[in-house]
């Protein structure tokens, strides 16, 4: 194996090659998660009218205190033509409009309520409960800009601003081949040697999760026609993700076979633990991940390498890894040749997060990964690493 590139370094790689994917239209009501291409503005006021924040009446402040006849009623969608005089009250539901001439609106819980009139024995002050129109926003104004993710709360906003469809960056196509003669689908009957494939499964969970349409392809075994048929296939999407068959054993064909199908190598095993023999290239504007057999390998390079790429490829403003600060709940000690991603469990404190590694840090224990919940990033260095030392994680 060449010499090792630093994490870093190989993530500027991956992300200098992540173009953003065209953008197109997409309706509000599946865009959940998309990024958008473009900012967005409002196309009302929102309110759109004065409105009232209670169920009450609508009331002229300077009238009160007093007992003033009910002249009519407001609801929620249904405004009352008539204007209010002094003197008067209107009664009104929670959204409804405030009547020509009303200045505020008093809860029903502060008036004793007569028959076809209501009894308010303190002043009311000028403006109570009533939401002023585009209070929220104005038509127009910019509700959202470009590379900003279409939450939950966003995408009401869009819905609230009367707009039915965005612009976003295409979702991102990927194809996880995993590569491996030992392994069987869980279901099967494991015969000797074999064991049951994991990692397409978890790729897909996680990358799903960072907005890809993804597609899995049948375990591919270990000889170049079958990698072949299925590679071919795969470099049709945006992104392919293979597992396995990247070290330096004898069966490892992948990156053989890929080279032959035009994928240009951009680079091949990186300063990490664990997850080494990562690789990377291109094939025109498709990016093409090794990740390692080993789950484990395979599940740290997808968060630090393609979960990135996908991110970038969809126009996020930030896609590199977000490690949040955290302390050590013990001593750990670096490499010096290269960076740990090592898997721990998070205790919250009056302190914040404090991260202590799990029993069983081997890149094949996917099922001792279960109890962390983070992955705390150990630079390479010399040095010991003292529990209560300042270190970032992702959550897992
Ligand atoms: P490899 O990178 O192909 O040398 O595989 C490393 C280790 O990971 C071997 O023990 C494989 O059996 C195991 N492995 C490879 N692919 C998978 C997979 N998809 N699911 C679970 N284990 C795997
Ligand atoms: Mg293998």
């Amino acid at each position: 194996m060449s010499p090792l590139l630093p994490v870093a370094d190989a993530l500027a790689a991956v992300l200098a090659r992540a173009e953003p994917l065209p953008a197109e239209d997409v309706p509000i009501d599946r865009a959940a998660g998309r990024i958008l291409a473009a900012p967005v503005a409002s196309l009302v006021d929102l309110p759109p009218f004065q409105s009232s924040s209670m169920d009450g009446y609508a009331v002229i402040s300077t009238a009160t205190p007093g007992t003033l006849p009910i002249v009519g009623k407001v609801a929620a969608g249904r405004p009352e033509s008539r204007v209010l005089n002094a003197g008067e009250a209107i009664e009104i539901s929670t959204g409804g409009v405030v009547p020509e001439g009303a200045d505020a609106v008093i809860p029903v819980e502060h008036v004793v309520v007569g028959s076809g009139e209501i009894v308010i024995r303190d002043a009311v002050v000028q403006g109570d409960n009533i939401r002023a129109r585009g209070g929220d926003v104005r038509a127009g104004d910019r509700i959202l800009a470009a590379g900003e993710v279409l939450t939950a709360s966003r995408l009401a906003a869009t819905a609230a601003c009367g707009i039915a469809s965005v612009s976003a960056h295409r979702a991102p196509r990927v194809t996880i081949v995993v590569t491996g003669t030992e392994l069987r689908v869980p279901g099967e009957t494991l015969a000797a040697g074999q064991i049951y494939e994991s990692n397409g499964i978890m790729l897909a969970a996680a990358l799903v999760g960072a907005g890809a349409v993804v597609e899995r392809l049948a375990a591919a075994e270990d000889t170049e026609e079958a990698l072949e048929r299925a590679l071919t296939r795969a470099l049709e999407a945006d992104v392919v993700v293979t597992s396995g068959g990247i070290s330096v054993g004898p069966h490892d064909l992948v990156r053989r076979v890929e080279a032959r199908l035009g994928v240009e190598e951009v680079f091949w095993g990186v300063a990490m633990r664990p997850g080494k023999p990562l690789s990377f290239g291109t094939r025109g504007r498709t990016l093409v991940f090794g990740l390692p057999g080993n789950p484990v390998s395979a599940l740290v390079g997808g968060l630090l390498f393609v979960r990135p790429a996908l991110l970038a490829l969809q126009g996020h403003p930030s896609p590199a890894p977000a490690f949040r600060p955290g302390t050590l709940a013990r001593d750990v000690w670096p490499r010096p040749e290269r960076d740990d991603f090592v898997r721990a469990r998070i205790a919250w404190t009056d302190s914040g997060p404090v991260l202590d590694p799990i029993r069983g840090q081997e890149s094949h224990m996917i099922v001792q990964t279960t109890t962390a919940d983070a992955i705390v990033h150990v630079p390479a260095g010399t040095d010991v690493l003292p529990a209560g030392a300042r270190v970032g994680y992702l959550p897992l």
